[in-house]
């Protein structure tokens, strides 16, 4: 379900496939996950409180035990917000990214909003739409926790933000996500839920001003929010949460997934759980290379 204050989002991505015929990308993806519960069985499986398995044996995690949220809000952080408990980790301005073909703050919002709107309408998930930041309100830790966030609290349940590589602790990733904790699960961790639904681009990747910067930063704005609703990485070629990236829709089994875990598209909503305590202090990045550019020969 759309209901985003921002709308055609589409047509930034039309391009001419010959154009980039000899470009080779090979991303690196990495995955850090604390508590990863391994499961074995069919496909998309629902199994309470627990991760269950992808397409390839990879792993979703499940809603069944306590639902999942399946409205959600979502922000963009302005530049010059610090994080509550590092002033050395200052957010930058969306624009310094340089994404090619992106030159403003909008138009870097109409690409978020159609990678939210990718996951909603592929499965029972709804887009509560923008919430403009004013950038009063701190990066987590010690900030919001992921239950609190919403229109009431200035900031969305997913919120986008960028930082450069200094901001990431010098972290080499293209963009993290700290994923909407795992309903059910007996161990908490305050770092991760006030980061819950943070999504951090580095500002200074190198890929974004290639020429599909575009489609670069719309498949890992996909592949990112897809951790935030509890995607692991796999091997499907058209899935976004793997290789190489570029995908401008999400893959059969991306929508498989979420479907499986959050129930058709226009079906009947799960209803927001009051309170999520959770667990799961997990933290995934994306980390990539670029090789040398090929030749036409
Ligand atoms: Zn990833």
């Amino acid at each position: 379900m759309r209901k985003g204050l921002l709308q055609g989002a589409n047509s930034l991505f039309v391009r001419d496939p010959q154009k980039f015929w000899w470009r080779r990308f090979v991303i690196g993806a990495s995955l850090s996950v604390v508590i990863v519960a391994s499961a074995k069985g069919q496909d998309w499986l629902h199994q309470n409180n627990a991760w269950v398995p992808g397409p390839d044996g990879t792993s979703v995690r499940s809603p069944d035990d306590s639902p999942q949220p399946t409205s959600l809000t979502w922000s963009m952080v302005p530049g010059g917000v610090e994080q509550s408990n590092d002033s050395s980790r200052v957010t930058k301005d969306f624009t310094e990214m340089g994404v090619s073909g992106l030159s403003s703050f909008d138009d870097y919002a109409l690409v978020l909003e159609a990678a939210v709107d990718a996951w909603a309408s592929a499965a029972d998930i709804t887009n509560l739409g923008y919430i403009a930041e004013t950038g009063d309100v701190p990066i987590g830790p010690s900030g919001l926790l992921f239950e609190d966030r919403g229109t009431a609290s200035g900031v969305g349940h997913i919120r986008f933000m960028a930082f450069d590589q200094a901001g990431l602790g010098g972290a080499s990733a293209l963009a993290q996500a700290t994923p909407i904790p795992e309903p059910g699960t007996p161990v908490d961790n305050g770092y991760n839920l006030s980061r819950a639904g943070d999504i951090r681009f580095r500002s200074d990747a190198y890929l974004w001003d290639d020429l599909l910067g575009q489609d670069y930063f719309l498949n890992i704005a996909m592949h990112e929010i897809g951790h935030i609703l509890g995607f692991a990485h796999n091997s499907v070629p058209d899935s976004v949460l793997s290789a190489p990236y570029t995908e401008l829709a999400l893959g059969n089994g991306d929508i498989a997934g979420a479907v499986a875990i959050y129930g058709p598209a226009g079906g009947t909503a799960i209803p927001e759980p009051a309170s999520l305590m959770l667990a799961m202090a997990s933290m995934v990045c994306l980390t990539g290379w670029r090789p040398r550019k090929r030749m036409p020969v």
